[in-house]
């Protein structure tokens, strides 16, 4: 069944799962699927025997776009393209995911980071809309941010790893030493959701509201986004993440921010309006999975 209108893949590649969409747009989710991430082979030829049995209900696919978590090779020109970089989870390294994808589906793919691909969500159906230049960050499992700048998704050297950067730790406050196995103390170190299980001995989510461990958490990430803000001058930030996304971290994040900037930036909306600047995600938890589509579309867009 061949069709002229455009219909996309979407992989949303995650640390313990993938999920998998058909559609165009956030009105437009024909079919969906999640599988577990176990190795490289099995999940992602359940990804794409996925896609091939939709493609019975719905036609031809005419694009793919897969964002994965990192670090990965996303430059076309590199003899690496496509692959998954050394990571500490078994099995992925050196993965040619990206071939996989394009031995069974001769489309165009376009294949990027989770964050980058969260951020172009936000960018073509959330509250980027109509920006120029502007961060996602997520807080979760792990911490990670995409950038897009000056009207493009930032790759640069590789892509950036904004969940890795040093933060101010004062070991009087808190004395637990971070769990990145590269750096320690770092900011994924100190303020992802494993490390604030393994300082607490329980989950973030269980952790009340009141609990003194937000303020550490909002200052950690309050300390990453004036940085963010220091040295890309985003007109917004986007925060999400299992962590991220909690309410009542939010307005500790927005107001520690600001302090921290402490009126160096002068515009209006840090100085007035940070509720406006620093947001949780328009498309909530979906913003990856339709930044996949996102990425998709503009795979078929850069080839006509
Ligand atoms: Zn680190």
């Amino acid at each position: 069944m061949k069709t002229n209108n455009p219909l996309y893949g979407a992989i949303e590649g995650g640390g313990t799962k993938f999920v998998c969409a058909i559609g165009t747009g956030p009105n437009d989710i024909r079919a969906e699927a999640r599988f577990p991430t176990t190795t490289p082979e099995e999940t992602m030829g359940q990804a794409l025997d996925f896609f091939k049995q939709q493609e019975e209900n719905f036609g031809e696919l005419t694009a793919i776009g897969f964002a994965c978590f990192g670090p990965l090779d996303p430059n076309p020109a590199s003899p690496t393209y496509g692959h998954i970089l050394p990571t500490p989870k078994p099995g992925w390294s050196h993965a040619d995911v990206v071939c996989m994808v394009s031995s069974a589906f001769d489309i165009p793919i376009a294949f990027d980071t989770d964050v980058n691909g969260a951020a172009l969500g936000e960018w073509r159906w959330g509250k980027a809309q109509g920006l120029k230049t502007f961060i996602y960050l997520t807080v979760g499992t792990g911490v990670g941010g995409g950038a897009y700048v000056e009207g493009n998704l930032l790759h640069g050297l590789i892509h950036p790893e904004m969940g890795h950067i040093t933060v101010k730790h004062d070991m009087g406050k808190d004395p637990f030493e971070g769990i990145c196995p590269f750096h320690g103390d770092c900011l994924e170190g100190l303020a992802s959701g494993v490390a604030i299980e393994k300082r607490w001995g329980q989950r973030g989510g269980t952790l009340p509201q009141d609990h003194s461990a937000w303020d550490l958490e909002a200052d950690y990430i309050a300390q990453a986004l004036a940085n963010y803000s220091l040295t890309l001058s985003p007109q917004r930030i986007i925060v999400g993440g299992g962590v991220g996304s909690l309410p009542h971290l939010m307005p500790k994040v927005q107001t520690k921010t600001r302090d921290y900037l402490n009126g160096y930036i002068q515009s209006p909306v840090i100085l007035e309006n940070i509720e406006s600047y620093i947001v949780s995600p328009g498309l909530g938890n979906r913003s990856g999975i339709l930044g996949a589509i996102a990425l998709a579309e503009q795979a078929l867009q850069a080839q006509s």
